[in-house]
């Protein structure tokens, strides 16, 4: 059983209009591999909690990215009120299967659907640490580039890190297809909203991809 810590909140920045990237402390904690998360619990002053899992954005340390839904009950309070000093309750990691471990060299695929980036980003992070050849081919869809987060990582990506950028909501507006996925070969990871990850799970067996070669990661909607 993993056990809930205080978890305080050191920083925050602004990754898009609607997204902030939060960066807590906390003690003792054990470490993590890209692409787990941790569960958040936030508790009201009457004992009300509430309870939502956030994608862990980097390798070191304990960093959130989270998109703030406007009819949402967690994630306004994360990206609007939460304010650097104070306290929530998370535990973790969690997650064994939706995780890139740097010593495994095969080339990688990563399909991200809107705030599905984070976990992705997280593997991207690691690949930057382990250095190595590993090649990876990044698939973001997004609404608009205004919408992108980790800008400044992703506008210039390094050298082993193809970007194809799918934009949902710009002239001409469109969804992901067959033609913006390479083929079988890579190990795949699929992030995103339930409808993006079933979509592009059929799109990568239609092109030739081994089942058991595609994780998937639902965020939920
Ligand atoms: C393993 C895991 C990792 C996650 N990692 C992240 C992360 O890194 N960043 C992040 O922002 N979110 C992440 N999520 C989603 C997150 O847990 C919450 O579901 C999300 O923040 C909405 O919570 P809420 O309380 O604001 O909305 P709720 O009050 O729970 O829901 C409000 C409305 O939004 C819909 N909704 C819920 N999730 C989504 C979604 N992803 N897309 C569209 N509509 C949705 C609901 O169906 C509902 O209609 C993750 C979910 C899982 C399961």
């Amino acid at each position: 059983m993993i056990r809930w810590r205080r978890a305080r909140l050191t920083a925050a920045r602004e990754e898009s209009p609607t997204a902030r990237t939060l960066v807590f402390e906390v003690p003792d904690w054990p470490g993590h591999l890209p692409g787990q998360h941790v569960d958040v619990r936030l508790t009201a002053p009457d004992g009300y909690t509430a309870q939502r899992s956030y994608s862990l954005a980097t390798p070191e340390g304990v960093e959130l990215t989270v998109e703030g839904l406007p009819d949402g009950e967690v994630s306004p309070y994360l990206v609007d009120e939460l304010t650097v000093g104070d306290e929530i309750e998370l535990r973790g990691p969690v997650g064994g299967w939706f995780v890139w471990r740097p010593a495994v060299t095969t080339p990688v695929l990563l399909v991200a659907g809107g705030s599905g980036i984070v976990p992705l980003m997280a593997m991207i992070r690691a690949r930057r640490l382990a250095g190595g050849d590993t090649p990876f081919h990044l698939v973001y869809s997004l609404r608009e580039p205004a919408r992108r987060y980790y800008a400044a990582e992703l506008d210039t990506p390094d050298p082993w890190l193809t970007i194809t950028w799918v934009h949902t909501r710009l002239a001409p507006h469109r969804r992901i297809t067959k033609d913006d996925l390479p083929g079988p070969g890579p190990d795949v990871f699929v992030c995103g909203p339930t409808g993006f990850v079933e979509a592009a799970a059929d799109l990568l067996l239609d092109v030739g991809h081994d089942s058991a070669r595609i994780r998937t990661e639902r965020f939920g909607g």
